[in-house]
């Protein structure tokens, strides 16, 4: 549960031999847009999930290796609430990375990606890290958003962006990758720059910095 595991996310974790990190990433946007298809197409293939449904938010766990450390990903998804914007605050508390998904052929919700990345300012760290992903970019010919507004959009917000299709399995691997080495720069980076005592509280090291994102379009 998330209160069991708040306290130790973002920190060297010394008690279970299993992992190095645990980074909390939540999967956020309008509803159908493909957050629940995009989290099982990643989480699923080889990994045993950890689903809780009953206190209406459901997360899948899994662990993977990248700059030579074992990084569990508690990956949290939104069980329907989006459908009224009436996400608990709780359910940012903690989160270190977003995927901010929209569906490439339904253009609300695109428009409504602005007031996500609002949420995300409001109710988390500064600092989270953020990508925008446009889903659904196997559904070519029922295309409204094109790559050129997703992109201006993302540089906008200060994010990166992928396409992706949760269906065709495309750009899904490579978001989750991509979004935890952001965080992995970042978290170094401010354990290079700051005070320990700042990277040791209980939220996680400060993050700094919004860099200029490279793209990475969808490859169908
Ligand atoms: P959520 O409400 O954001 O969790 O969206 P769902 O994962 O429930 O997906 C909504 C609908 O879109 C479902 O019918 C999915 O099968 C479909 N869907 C999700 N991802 C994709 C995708 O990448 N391509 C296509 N063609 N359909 C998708
Ligand atoms: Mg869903």
């Amino acid at each position: 549960m998330a209160s069991a595991t708040d306290s130790r996310y973002g920190q060297k974790e010394s008690s279970d031999q299993n992992f190095d990190y645990m980074f909390k990433i939540l999967i956020i946007g309008n509803s159908s847009v493909g957050k629940t298809s995009f989290l099982f197409r990643y989480a699923d293939d080889s990994f045993t999930p950890a689903f809780v449904s009953t206190v209406g938010i459901d997360f899948k766990v899994k662990t993977i290796y990248r700059n030579d450390k074992r990084i569990k990903l508690q990956i949290w998804d939104t069980a329907g609430q989006e459908r009224y914007r009436t996400i608990t605050t709780a359910y940012y508390r903690g989160a270190m990375g977003f995927i901010l998904m929209y569906d490439i052929t339904n253009e609300e919700s695109f428009n409504a990606v602005q007031d996500w990345s609002t949420q995300i300012k409001t109710y988390s760290w500064d600092n989270a890290q953020v990508l925008l992903v446009g889903n659904k970019c196997d559904m070519e010919d029922e295309r409204v958003v094109s790559s050129e507004r997703g992109r201006q959009l993302a540089d906008h917000l200060g994010f990166e962006f992928f396409e992706a299709s949760a269906k065709d399995n495309i750009n899904v691997k490579q978001t989750f990758e991509r979004l935890v080495d952001i965080i992995c720069e970042k978290m170094s980076e401010s354990l290079d720059t700051a005070d320990p005592a700042v990277t040791g509280a209980k939220q996680g090291p400060q993050l700094t910095d919004q860099q200029a994102p490279p793209h990475q379009d969808c490859a169908c």
